[in-house]
């Protein structure tokens, strides 16, 4: 392959470093891929093109067409993934790991471009929670939104996962609308400018919303300001050096950080040799020394099992560990390719060398190369390690091999297992192994504190799981303490990162029309049934008060006998007395819901397509025979699925003869554009 020269694109252009290229190596070949700088960029002048540029552009898309546009980023790399899936060889990585990190990345995009669509509204601002009361009379109240921030992410990013790591960023960012500018890891940073390359030719970015440094970070961070955020994802050394950075504690930047973990496994005390739950753990913890030749941050660095299992388990690791195959993973039947660099072997044999001061290798050799890699390149067998007075030692807790490596120790009991899990200071990630729910509970109930992310395997989810190293979209991807203290992922929440919480206060007719979702107090008008307006038609606060109903005794036995719902609530005078909360028969809350709807249905056919549902179905006070119900019934929010109809939120009040609440609820219909 003919050597790249990497450029930066800044500024809306694509610009050459002026000096001082670093070179990156194949490793497989260690042959030179890429050369990379970042010499000479204008960083003062990219952080005000994203502010001044990306920023208001991505503000102006809602939230639909921000969401719209992480799709088509998602589609164009998928498009041309041979492309990196050729580059991301050359990493070292399999066809598996590269798998991961391409199709995992744009993966991560359309999960967020659907969430976009389906959680978020067609609009700029989104609301947080309901409404809060706070006055007697209802005219003043509050409600939380958020709003986009107004500066540049800086993502900073590690190089196990080039494409991965920059599209789990870049997709709770861009659909916040906040512009980014991408820091990739040198050693990979050919893998992430070609997949940045494929956003940019799709055309679907508007101008500022990204920008790539390939080289390094030079003084991008003194030009950051109080409206930015830095997400980071790194070790721990680099992430405390950029964290301490005197402008981003003057300015409070936000700071997000992932930094490297010492993640346990362990196996639940039930799961014996011959369980399936004692398969499936020495499986997952090969895989997870494996996979992306274990430079995975959520990999399996500490292993705990049961004291009189740690023969067996050894045994089971070791043998199924002899039949990985280390090499090319160009070759056929290689299981597990090179690391990234020659740096990362000589890094992940000095901390083999500290880890085996307290504890023996019992599988692989670091300092020799696996038969049949090939020679030049940065291949490294797996390696476990055995240490057996895990409470005697530190090194085995704290020092971590980004590479093929795991310990295996010991525990006593569970509480034992837990304390130990502990030691790890804060983790990405644990996972159990275990078919007893109280074993389950105990370790959830003292571990999960020091943990972003738990798995439980056992017989049950083991053929449908997701794995113990596997960050996904809709979970939270981070950990406390020594893992960073960020978050990352875990469906919106990660988009509200880059947005800014506000409590607004004022009258319901200011925030129902700030919010785009009316409030009660907020106006109201009568007229043409709303069931006769198109969605575009419908305004929030059309309403319909129905006429009254009268409940009769016959009503209730009718609806009891046709839908079988003979509760002796219902049914039985004598036994409903005797009910705290009913004094007598009662009507059924679904006939109150049907009675409602024949009161407010305006029955022609008519721009309401379907009722799709019901949300926060209340019965407050129970109608008894004799009773008349009447429904309001509010336009309360309107979200368009697409050109040809729309999901309309009405707000029904169902009240009886002297005014009292009844029911309450959200219809849910869909309405034709
Ligand atoms: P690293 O050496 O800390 O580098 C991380 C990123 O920081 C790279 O882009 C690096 O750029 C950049 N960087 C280094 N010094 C900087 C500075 N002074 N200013 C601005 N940027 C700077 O980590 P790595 O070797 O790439 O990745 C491996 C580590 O990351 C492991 O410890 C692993 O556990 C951790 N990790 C954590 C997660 C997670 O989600 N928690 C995920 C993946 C990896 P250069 O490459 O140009 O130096």
């Amino acid at each position: 392959m003919t050597m790249l020269t990497l450029k930066n694109y800044v500024g809306g252009e694509w610009f050459a470093a002026t000096g001082g290229l670093e070179t990156a190596l194949s490793a497989i070949t260690g042959e030179p891929v890429a050369q990379l700088g970042s010499q000479g960029v204008d960083f003062a002048a990219a952080v005000k093109y994203a502010r001044t540029v990306g920023g208001p552009a991505l503000r102006k898309m809602t939230f639909h067409e921000r969401a719209a546009m992480l799709k088509a980023l998602a589609t164009a790399i998928i498009a041309r993934k041979e492309e990196l899936y050729a580059l991301s060889a050359h990493t070292g990585a399999t066809r598996i790991d590269g798998w991961i990190d391409i199709e995992g990345g744009s993966g991560t995009l359309s999960a967020y471009a659907a969430r976009g669509k389906k959680e978020l509204p067609d609009g700029v601002l989104l609301l947080d929670g309901p409404v809060e009361p706070l006055s007697k009379g209802g005219t003043f109240v509050g409600q939380h939104v958020f709003t986009s921030l107004q500066g540049v992410a800086v993502h900073i990013n590690a190089f196990n996962f080039p494409v991965w790591g920059m599209l789990e960023k870049l997709a709770p960012t861009l659909l916040a609308g906040v512009p980014a500018i991408v820091k990739p890891a040198s050693a990979t940073a050919y893998v992430t400018e070609a997949c940045f390359r494929i956003m940019l030719e799709s055309g679907a970015l508007p101008p500022g919303a990204v920008q790539l440094v390939t080289g390094s970070a030079g003084d991008l961070l003194d030009h950051l300001r109080t409206q930015d955020v830095v997400s980071f994802t790194g070790s721990a050394a680099t992430a405390q050096k950029l964290q301490s950075h005197p402008v981003i504690a003057r300015e409070s930047v936000r700071f997000v950080a992932e930094r490297d973990s010492l993640n346990a496994t362990v196996l639940g005390p039930d799961a014996a040799p011959g369980t399936p739950e004692f398969d499936l753990f020495v499986k997952e913890v090969v895989r997870e020394m494996t996979v992306k030749a274990g430079q995975k941050c959520t990999a399996i660095r500490r292993t705990f099992v049961p004291a009189a299992h740690m023969d067996a388990v050894q045994e089971a690791i070791v043998a199924r560990l002899a039949k990985v195959k280390v090499g090319d993973p160009g070759v056929e039947g290689v299981t597990m390719g090179a690391l990234v660099s020659e740096r990362q072997v000589k890094d992940v044999r000095k901390a083999i060398s500290e880890l085996a001061q307290e504890a023996r290798i019992v599988f692989g050799d670091p300092e020799k190369a696996p038969e049949g890699a090939p020679a030049k390149g940065f291949f490294m067998s797996p390696v476990l390690l055995r240490c057996d007075e895990p409470w005697k030692a530190t090194v085995v807790h704290e020092r971590e091999a980004f590479g093929p490596v795991s310990t295996l120790m010991p525990y006593q009991d569970l509480a034992d297992a837990v304390k130990l899990c502990e030691r790890g200071q804060g983790s990405l990630v644990m996972s159990l192994f275990t078919c007893d729910p109280a074993v389950a509970t105990e370790v959830i109930v003292g571990a999960a504190a020091w943990h972003g992310r738990v798995l439980i395997v056992d017989r049950d989810c083991a053929k449908e799981s997701t794995g113990h190293g596997s960050p996904l979209p809709g979970l939270v991807h981070g950990g406390p303490g020594r893992a960073g203290g960020g978050e990352e992922l875990g469906g919106i929440r990660s988009v509200h990162h880059y947005m800014q919480r506000t409590a607004l206060q004022g009258s319901p007719r200011m925030l129902s029309a700030i919010g785009q979702r009316w409030m009660p107090g907020a106006p109201v008008k009568d007229g043409v049934h709303p069931f006769r307006k198109t969605f575009g038609e419908l305004a929030l606060g059309d309403e319909v008060i129905t006429a009254e109903r009268t409940i009769s005794l016959e009503d209730i036995e009718k609806f009891a006998h046709f839908t079988g719902d003979t509760f002796y609530a219902h049914m039985d005078e004598e036994a409903a007395k005797a009910n705290p909360f009913f004094g007598g028969r009662v009507a059924h809350g679904y006939l109150i819901l049907s009675f409602a709807a024949g009161l407010f249905v305006d029955p022609a056919p008519g721009p309401v397509l379907a009722n799709f549902g019901l949300d926060e179905l209340r019965f407050v006070k129970p109608a008894k025979p004799g009773d008349s119900i009447k429904v309001r019934l509010v336009a309360k929010q309107k979200k368009a699925r697409n050109k040809e109809y729309g999901e309309v939120r009405w707000d029904a009040l169902v009240t009886n003869q002297n005014g009292e609440t009844v029911a309450t609820y959200e219809l849910l219909t869909m309405n034709a554009m």
